[in-house]
Protein backbone atom coordinates (compact mmCIF):
# COMPACT_ATOMS: atom_id res chain seq x y z
CA UNK A 1 0.00 0.00 0.00
CA UNK A 2 1.29 3.63 -0.54
CA UNK A 3 0.10 7.46 -0.21
CA UNK A 4 -2.36 8.98 -2.26
CA UNK A 5 -0.47 12.05 -1.73
CA UNK A 6 3.04 12.59 -0.07
CA UNK A 7 2.92 12.07 3.49
CA UNK A 8 4.13 14.46 6.07
CA UNK A 9 7.39 14.76 7.15
CA UNK A 10 8.01 12.93 11.01
CA UNK A 11 8.60 15.90 13.14
CA UNK A 12 11.85 15.71 15.46
CA UNK A 13 14.18 17.60 18.00
CA UNK A 14 17.44 17.12 18.44
CA UNK A 15 18.97 14.73 21.97
CA UNK A 16 22.32 16.05 23.34
CA UNK A 17 25.36 13.60 22.94
CA UNK A 18 23.64 11.35 20.50
CA UNK A 19 23.08 11.66 16.32
CA UNK A 20 19.67 10.17 16.11
CA UNK A 21 16.62 12.39 17.29
CA UNK A 22 13.67 12.53 19.16
CA UNK A 23 10.31 12.53 17.17
CA UNK A 24 7.31 14.83 18.18
CA UNK A 25 3.67 12.89 18.53
CA UNK A 26 1.95 15.96 19.81
CA UNK A 27 2.73 19.43 21.95
CA UNK A 28 0.96 20.17 25.11
CA UNK A 29 1.49 23.57 26.75
CA UNK A 30 0.58 24.88 30.39
CA UNK A 31 -1.52 27.90 31.15
CA UNK A 32 -0.26 30.14 33.69
CA UNK A 33 1.72 28.20 35.52
CA UNK A 34 4.02 30.74 37.29
CA UNK A 35 2.29 33.08 39.75
CA UNK A 36 3.78 36.19 38.69
CA UNK A 37 2.73 35.81 35.14
CA UNK A 38 -0.56 34.86 36.27
CA UNK A 39 -0.62 38.18 38.20
CA UNK A 40 0.48 40.12 34.61
CA UNK A 41 -1.94 38.70 32.48
CA UNK A 42 -4.58 39.88 35.18
CA UNK A 43 -5.51 36.64 36.83
CA UNK A 44 -5.04 35.07 40.43
CA UNK A 45 -2.91 32.38 40.44
CA UNK A 46 -4.56 30.68 44.07
CA UNK A 47 -3.49 27.43 41.86
CA UNK A 48 -6.56 27.22 39.93
CA UNK A 49 -6.70 23.61 38.27
CA UNK A 50 -3.79 23.83 35.56
CA UNK A 51 -5.54 24.24 31.99
CA UNK A 52 -3.68 23.18 28.68
CA UNK A 53 -3.69 24.04 24.70
CA UNK A 54 -1.61 22.26 21.99
CA UNK A 55 -0.08 23.14 19.20
CA UNK A 56 0.29 21.39 15.94
CA UNK A 57 4.01 19.12 16.11
CA UNK A 58 5.08 20.91 13.13
CA UNK A 59 5.31 24.26 14.93
CA UNK A 60 8.36 23.13 16.19
CA UNK A 61 11.73 25.32 15.14
CA UNK A 62 15.15 23.86 15.45
CA UNK A 63 17.52 25.42 18.13
CA UNK A 64 19.57 28.48 15.64
CA UNK A 65 16.75 29.10 12.81
CA UNK A 66 15.42 31.98 11.81
CA UNK A 67 11.82 32.37 12.44
CA UNK A 68 9.31 33.88 10.56
CA UNK A 69 8.02 37.39 12.00
CA UNK A 70 4.25 35.67 11.59
CA UNK A 71 1.36 36.75 9.84
CA UNK A 72 -2.09 39.00 11.19
CA UNK A 73 -0.42 40.25 14.40
CA UNK A 74 1.48 43.62 15.59
CA UNK A 75 2.34 41.97 19.20
CA UNK A 76 3.78 39.23 18.86
CA UNK A 77 5.38 37.72 22.20
CA UNK A 78 8.07 35.52 23.75
CA UNK A 79 7.41 32.74 26.54
CA UNK A 80 10.67 31.10 27.75
CA UNK A 81 9.74 27.31 29.03
CA UNK A 82 10.78 24.56 30.22
CA UNK A 83 9.85 21.62 28.07
CA UNK A 84 9.41 17.79 29.19
CA UNK A 85 9.90 14.81 26.33
CA UNK A 86 7.47 11.77 27.51
CA UNK A 87 8.67 8.35 26.59
CA UNK A 88 5.91 5.96 27.57
CA UNK A 89 2.15 6.11 27.49
CA UNK A 90 0.36 6.49 30.76
CA UNK A 91 -3.27 7.43 31.61
CA UNK A 92 -4.32 8.61 35.06
CA UNK A 93 -0.63 8.30 35.90
CA UNK A 94 -0.23 9.05 39.90
CA UNK A 95 1.92 12.14 41.08
CA UNK A 96 4.75 10.22 42.53
CA UNK A 97 4.88 7.87 39.61
CA UNK A 98 4.74 10.71 37.18
CA UNK A 99 8.71 11.34 36.46
CA UNK A 100 9.16 7.57 35.28
CA UNK A 101 7.36 8.72 32.14
CA UNK A 102 9.83 11.56 31.35
CA UNK A 103 12.78 10.91 28.70
CA UNK A 104 14.32 14.08 29.35
CA UNK A 105 14.22 18.19 29.41
CA UNK A 106 14.96 20.82 26.69
CA UNK A 107 14.33 24.70 27.15
CA UNK A 108 11.54 25.95 24.30
CA UNK A 109 9.68 29.07 23.80
CA UNK A 110 6.03 29.20 23.39
CA UNK A 111 5.36 32.00 20.81
CA UNK A 112 2.23 33.90 21.22
CA UNK A 113 0.45 36.33 18.84
CA UNK A 114 -0.79 38.06 22.11
CA UNK A 115 -3.46 40.48 19.67
CA UNK A 116 -5.30 37.36 18.80
CA UNK A 117 -4.78 35.29 21.87
CA UNK A 118 -6.31 38.18 23.27
CA UNK A 119 -9.38 38.52 21.02
CA UNK A 120 -10.16 35.14 21.27
CA UNK A 121 -10.10 34.92 25.28
CA UNK A 122 -13.02 38.12 25.01
CA UNK A 123 -14.78 36.25 22.41
CA UNK A 124 -14.18 33.01 24.73
CA UNK A 125 -13.20 31.33 21.39
CA UNK A 126 -10.57 28.83 21.06
CA UNK A 127 -6.23 29.80 21.50
CA UNK A 128 -5.58 28.04 18.06
CA UNK A 129 -4.67 31.30 16.09
CA UNK A 130 -2.97 33.11 18.75
CA UNK A 131 -0.98 29.69 19.68
CA UNK A 132 -0.63 27.30 17.08
CA UNK A 133 0.33 28.89 14.66
CA UNK A 134 3.59 28.14 12.21
CA UNK A 135 7.08 27.86 13.61
CA UNK A 136 5.30 29.18 17.15
CA UNK A 137 7.13 26.20 18.64
CA UNK A 138 11.12 27.10 19.11
CA UNK A 139 13.05 24.02 21.30
CA UNK A 140 16.69 23.27 21.76
CA UNK A 141 17.85 19.96 21.94
CA UNK A 142 16.53 17.21 24.55
CA UNK A 143 19.02 16.28 27.26
CA UNK A 144 17.90 12.94 28.43
CA UNK A 145 17.50 12.14 32.04
CA UNK A 146 20.09 9.89 32.42
CA UNK A 147 22.38 13.10 31.34
CA UNK A 148 20.93 15.96 33.87
CA UNK A 149 18.65 13.86 36.58
CA UNK A 150 15.04 15.74 36.75
CA UNK A 151 14.69 19.60 36.99
CA UNK A 152 13.46 21.16 39.58
CA UNK A 153 15.68 23.95 40.58
CA UNK A 154 16.69 26.01 38.18
CA UNK A 155 17.23 29.28 36.69
CA UNK A 156 15.61 30.15 33.70
CA UNK A 157 15.73 33.41 31.73
CA UNK A 158 15.18 34.76 28.07
CA UNK A 159 17.22 37.86 26.31
CA UNK A 160 16.16 39.78 23.69
CA UNK A 161 19.35 41.02 21.96
CA UNK A 162 21.11 40.33 24.76
CA UNK A 163 18.39 41.98 27.03
CA UNK A 164 17.40 40.01 29.98
CA UNK A 165 13.22 39.82 29.82
CA UNK A 166 12.63 37.01 32.00
CA UNK A 167 14.29 35.48 35.17
CA UNK A 168 12.57 33.11 37.29
CA UNK A 169 13.33 29.60 38.81
CA UNK A 170 11.33 26.69 37.76
CA UNK A 171 11.13 26.20 41.10
CA UNK A 172 8.35 28.83 40.72
CA UNK A 173 5.85 26.19 38.88
CA UNK A 174 3.21 26.52 40.09
CA UNK A 175 1.92 23.15 39.18
CA UNK A 176 5.04 21.00 39.36
CA UNK A 177 6.73 18.94 35.86
CA UNK A 178 4.75 15.98 38.07
CA UNK A 179 1.42 17.51 39.10
CA UNK A 180 1.45 18.58 35.49
CA UNK A 181 2.02 14.73 33.45
CA UNK A 182 -0.29 13.19 36.17
CA UNK A 183 -3.03 16.20 35.63
CA UNK A 184 -3.06 16.17 32.14
CA UNK A 185 -2.80 12.02 31.67
CA UNK A 186 -6.60 12.75 33.25
CA UNK A 187 -7.58 14.11 30.16
CA UNK A 188 -4.87 12.64 27.19
CA UNK A 189 -3.27 9.13 27.16
CA UNK A 190 0.24 10.69 26.80
CA UNK A 191 2.01 8.76 24.93
CA UNK A 192 6.29 8.38 23.22
CA UNK A 193 6.84 11.75 21.76
CA UNK A 194 4.51 13.95 23.16
CA UNK A 195 6.33 17.26 24.66
CA UNK A 196 5.22 19.43 27.56
CA UNK A 197 5.74 23.30 27.45
CA UNK A 198 5.39 23.87 31.19
CA UNK A 199 4.25 27.71 31.20
CA UNK A 200 6.15 30.69 31.07
CA UNK A 201 7.69 32.94 34.12
CA UNK A 202 6.15 36.75 34.33
CA UNK A 203 8.12 39.44 32.06
CA UNK A 204 6.52 38.16 28.68
CA UNK A 205 6.44 40.88 25.89
CA UNK A 206 6.87 41.64 22.28
CA UNK A 207 9.40 41.27 19.71
CA UNK A 208 10.01 42.67 16.48
CA UNK A 209 11.80 41.83 13.14
CA UNK A 210 15.64 41.46 13.44
CA UNK A 211 15.75 40.49 17.54
CA UNK A 212 17.69 37.50 18.64
CA UNK A 213 15.58 35.95 21.41
CA UNK A 214 17.99 33.62 23.46
CA UNK A 215 16.27 31.14 26.07
CA UNK A 216 17.87 29.26 28.67
CA UNK A 217 17.17 26.77 31.78
CA UNK A 218 20.55 26.15 33.93
CA UNK A 219 21.92 23.05 32.74
CA UNK A 220 20.40 22.37 29.68
CA UNK A 221 21.44 23.63 25.66
CA UNK A 222 20.06 26.92 25.58
CA UNK A 223 17.99 27.90 22.56
CA UNK A 224 18.51 30.78 20.10
CA UNK A 225 16.74 32.07 17.04
CA UNK A 226 16.19 35.18 15.32
CA UNK A 227 12.91 36.95 13.86
CA UNK A 228 13.32 38.00 10.26
MN1 LIG B 1 3.18 29.54 27.54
Amino acid sequence: MGYVVEPPEVTSVAVHGSDDRFPVRRIYCVGRNYAAHAREMGHDPDREVPFYFTKPRDAIVENGADVPYPTLTENYHFEAELVVAINKSCTNVSVEDALDHVYGYAVGNDLTRRDLQGEAKKKGRPWDVGKAFDNSAPCAEIHTVDQVGHIENARIWLSVNDEIKQDSDVNKLIWSVAEVIANLSTLFTLETGDLIYTGTPEGVGPVVKGDVIKVGVDGLTSLETKIV
